[in-house]
């Protein structure tokens, strides 16, 4: 059995042909999966009988299935799913206002170990397939309360941009009006800062946004916390996004875990505005850390926290401080899986 999620517009009208049906069926294939929520073929209630069987006969729709939920008392939903390979990958569903976020896990565990994030503890297991990341974002729409599924960030488990052909045929279908039709300026890549990938992503015909995870301001910092700075340190991360915001024309916006004793001190914040000053589109987004027992990260206390802001926001650099969410659900990334291997 094949996952249909993997087809894009053109390879599903040659699978109709090929079944001597009429390729026009594939613009409502995809409408009864990604608009109106079929799992099933037998469903599809305009196609014709036996083209319903024949597509049934080889293919399913959705691949995973619901492990675990934990619901936040501020609406922010976890997620834990099997894979057909019994493999565990989970994506959060986080309301605000009228919106409602869909965070996304690109790989089964992660390779980057950055020693703040649960998800690289357990190691990297595998890439997610196209249809697996569709799957994520096709459970969450169908599942998520009382509003529309209405922006989707990379900021699960894995590094997009280690899996980017995959990513980028998921983008492809999340943002196609005739499948999700999310609007690419709503689609968040978050990097921990591969630069050939983001060379790759500013040649793109898609205007998606794009996230570097920064997390410190020096390389001596940045490669304790994340080690993949040895290979990208950052004054050619910064570099390569200098020539994004040139190319492109669109912000970056650089995420910032504050994080106790580490990087959220005063020389830390000045070694950041001198590294972020002359990069014209960009943001700064901080996050206190939100702690992870197995780790010993903890945040900084709100004092801290106001200076590091204030800091940024004197020297005209643009910031936000994210609101954390879910915390009470272990929303910190991999999180919840960890804590059902453990279990
Ligand atoms: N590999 C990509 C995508 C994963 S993003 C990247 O590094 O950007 C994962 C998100 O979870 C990041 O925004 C990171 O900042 C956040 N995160 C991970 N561990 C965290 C922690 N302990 N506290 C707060 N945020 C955390």
């Amino acid at each position: 059995m094949q996952d249909i999620k993997e087809l894009n517009l053109k390879e599903l009208e040659s699978k109709l042909l090929s079944l001597g049906s009429n390729k026009y069926y594939a613009k409502e294939v995809l409408s009864w999966i990604y608009q109106r929520g079929a799992y099933e073929f037998s469903s599809m209630s305009n196609l014709p009988a036996t083209l319903r069987k024949a597509l049934a006969g080889e293919f399913y729709i959705l691949g995973l299935e619901l492990a675990g939920l934990q619901e936040s008392i501020d609406g922010t939903s976890k997620f834990l799913f099997e894979l057909k390979d019994k493999n565990l990958v989970e994506a959060v569903s986080i309301p605000a206002a009228r919106r409602i976020t869909g965070c996304i896990s690109s790989q089964v565990g992660c390779k980057f170990a950055c020693n703040f994030c649960a998800s690289g503890i357990k190691g990297f297991k595998r890439n997610l397939t196209k249809g697996e990341i569709l799957d994520e974002v096709l459970y969450l729409k169908n599942n998520v309360k009382n509003a529309q599924l209405t922006h989707i960030v990379f900021m699960g488990t894995g590094e997009p941009l280690d899996n980017y052909e995959n990513v980028l045929g998921a983008i492809r279908i999340i943002n196609s009006p005739l499948a999700f039709n999310i609007g690419a300026r709503r689609i968040t890549i978050s990097t921990s800062g591969i630069i050939p990938g983001i060379e790759k992503l500013q040649s793109e015909d898609l205007q998606v946004e794009l996230s570097v995870s920064l997390h410190a301001s020096d390389d001596l910092t940045r490669s304790r916390l994340m080690p993949v700075n040895k290979k990208y340190p950052l004054k050619d991360l910064i570099k390569c996004c200098h020539e994004y915001t040139a190319k492109t024309n669109r912000q970056v916006t650089f995420e910032y875990i504050l994080i106790k004793g580490l990087n959220s001190d005063g020389l830390s914040v000045k070694k950041l505005v001198t590294l972020l000053k002359d990069l014209r589109l960009a943001k700064v987004n901080l996050i206190p850390a939100n702690p992870v027992p197995e780790l010993k990260i903890i945040p900084p206390s709100s004092g801290e926290i106001n200076y590091f802001k204030e800091s940024l926001f004197k020297a005209g650099i643009n910031v936000t401080l994210r609101k954390e969410r879910g915390q009470d659900i272990d929303a910190a990334c991999g999180q919840l899986r960890l804590k059902h291997e453990k279990d």
